[in-house]
């Protein structure tokens, strides 16, 4: 008799509910929609990446700790040494780790509404009660819905992004100081943006011992490497560095990163394009009727323009891919997300979004 295999009866009912993390696919599109740096490394540096990854001994497991990769981080970074570093495959690894080592039954990962949808994915996955306390309507914080739903779910963690995504904005820091001071929770500021904004709450980190920043060099121009990082008191990050997978930096990952921020300044500078770039974006958008642009210190530009699904296939069509929100949060209805990229790429999706803006007139 053969026994009847049912992934319906072995895995769990809100994995077999959710849908996959979908990346669509991008094969001659001009690419606008995960917010990817445009540019390339410069010859020189790629030249200086290829040998050194030509010697590097991908025989042998790489350096479980990357004391070297870190003590450059810590340089690059400005991070002070009373705060411990730990690595992250991307920081989306990062918020794993934390997920599963506050899952206790009955835990809660809170965050706002809408914001980084892994959040909430990955409460999922660990198995922990995912709270969403919805942002007002002009995306700001809602200090004083944060400090009920805290007092009612009491949750472990509260994760917000700084600035926020899909949004683009910097929540107000006091407001946020206030629910690091409500909570008795840690509170985890995703600073993924960090390169295009001009505030960053690092330097609060010795003034609140439940709080914990989160970086990562992807937004920065190196998303195909994943590396993220965690910073803040070696009383928690001796605890998540318990749950992390030993080799989970590659080789590769540690010898290019490092050799990168050795040269942090090209990056810099690259960022420094991008946010002018996104000036002279969001001026174009602005003088578009029936667009309400949102003002952004990430390198993405949110906005609001009517039939914006109808919108997004166009462009789809005409091979320029950006983001569509419409109808994953009732605050995004009728909203779109464009990542900044080279001027070429932003020149010709301004004057795409213009042609069919004409011809739908
Ligand atoms: C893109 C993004 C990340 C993911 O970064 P990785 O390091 O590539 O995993 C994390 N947080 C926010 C808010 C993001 O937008």
């Amino acid at each position: 008799m053969s026994i009847f295999h049912n992934p319906d009866q072995i895995i769990r009912p809100e994995i077999l509910a959710l849908s996959a993390y979908h990346v669509p696919p991008a094969t001659g599109m001009i690419k606008l929609d995960a917010m990817e740096n445009p540019y390339p490394l410069p010859p020189v540096l790629r030249d200086e990446i290829a040998q050194l990854t030509m010697h590097a001994p991908v025989n042998r497991y790489p350096d479980a700790s990357a004391i070297s990769l870190k003590a450059t981080l810590r340089q690059a970074l400005a991070i002070t040494d009373d705060m411990d570093i730990l690595l992250g495959n991307g920081s989306d690894e990062i918020i794993q780790i934390i997920a599963m080592a506050i899952a206790k039954p009955n835990a809660v990962l809170m965050s706002v509404e809408p914001a980084f949808v892994m959040f909430r994915m990955i409460a999922t996955f660990a198995n922990i009660q995912y709270v969403g306390v919805p942002l007002k309507k002009d995306f700001t914080l809602d200090p004083e819905a944060m400090l009920a739903a805290i007092a009612t779910h009491k949750p472990a963690v509260i994760f917000l992004a700084y600035p926020n995504n899909p949004t683009g904005n910097l929540f107000n820091a006091d407001a946020i100081v206030r629910i690091i001071q409500a909570t008795s929770g840690i509170v985890v500021i995703d600073e993924a943006y960090h390169a295009f904004a001009d505030a960053s709450l690092m330097d609060r980190l010795a003034q609140y011992p439940n709080l914990l920043l989160m970086r990562t060099l992807s937004k920065l121009g190196l998303a195909g490497l994943r590396l993220g990082l965690l910073v803040g008191r070696r009383e928690w990050l001796v605890q998540f560095e318990k749950m992390r997978l030993p080799y989970n930096v590659g080789i590769m990952t540690q010898l290019i990163a490092e050799k990168v921020l050795h040269h942090t300044h090209v990056l810099l500078e690259q960022a420094e394009a991008i946010k002018s770039e996104r000036t002279k974006m969001n001026a174009y958008l602005g003088t578009i009727s029936g667009i309400e642009v949102f003002p952004s210190d990430a390198n993405f530009i949110l906005f609001r323009i009517h039939a914006a699904s109808q919108i997004f296939q166009a462009l789809k069509q005409r091979k320029i891919l950006i983001k569509n929100l419409d109808g994953t949060h009732p605050l995004l209805e009728n909203c779109l997300r464009v990542t900044v990229g080279t001027p070429d790429e932003n020149a010709q999706f301004c004057a795409t979004l213009h042609a069919i803006l004409s011809e739908t007139a």
